[in-house]
């Protein structure tokens, strides 16, 4: 764990260990946590650890910068209980989902509708699809965006140049929906 401070404010960084990361990268999440991730074939001493951290603390700097200047809503839903919503956000999920069925092929053999700390949504293996569920609280357009950002990982695991072609297919408009998301906390 690294201490630092950007513009006086003192920012926590952790090191963690990722089966998935192939290269070592810094992540800033939308909730403020910041980690070094290492793919688990590394061996590192304490020593390269200290110089990863320090080869990626300019960056770090200027994504904690980037994250505190955009204005940031937290999605709440009031009255209504986490069942309710979660409900809606299900039945949206499969309007969507059923939608984007007449404009390409893919199969879906789960969806999960569950409360996450950062994500809107996620896709594992063996298409199952998981999302966050606030998703309905979310603009319109911007929910039908995380859908089809998700239904895309079930043909490019990755976020490569040909899964944004794919995303950009079905939602010409995503760099800008990806852009307002970054506008909302779950
Ligand atoms: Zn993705």
């Amino acid at each position: 764990m690294w201490q630092f401070s950007v513009d006086g404010k003192p920012v926590l960084c952790r090191a963690r260990v990722s089966a998935r990361a192939r290269h070592v990268r810094g992540m800033v999440h939308a909730d403020g946590r910041v980690e070094l991730v290492l793919p688990r074939r590394f061996r590192l001493s304490e020593d390269d650890l200290h110089r990863l951290f320090a080869q990626h603390r300019p960056w770090f700097e200027q994504a904690i910068r980037r994250l505190r200047r955009v204005p940031r809503q937290a999605l709440t839903h009031g009255e209504e209980s986490m069942r309710v919503v979660r409900q809606r956000t299900e039945t949206m999920v499969r309007a969507y989902l059923a939608e984007l069925a007449h404009r390409v092929r893919f199969s879906v053999h789960e969806i999960r509708v569950r409360p996450y700390k950062t994500r809107w949504g996620c896709c594992r293996l063996g298409g199952r699809l998981s999302f966050h569920y606030k998703l309905c609280l979310l603009p319109r357009r911007l929910a039908q965006y995380v859908v089809i950002h998700e239904v895309c990982h079930l043909f490019h695991p990755n976020h490569s140049p040909r899964f944004w072609a794919e995303v950009r297919k079905l939602c010409p408009d995503a760099e800008e929906c990806r852009r307002a998301l970054r506008t909302y906390v779950p």
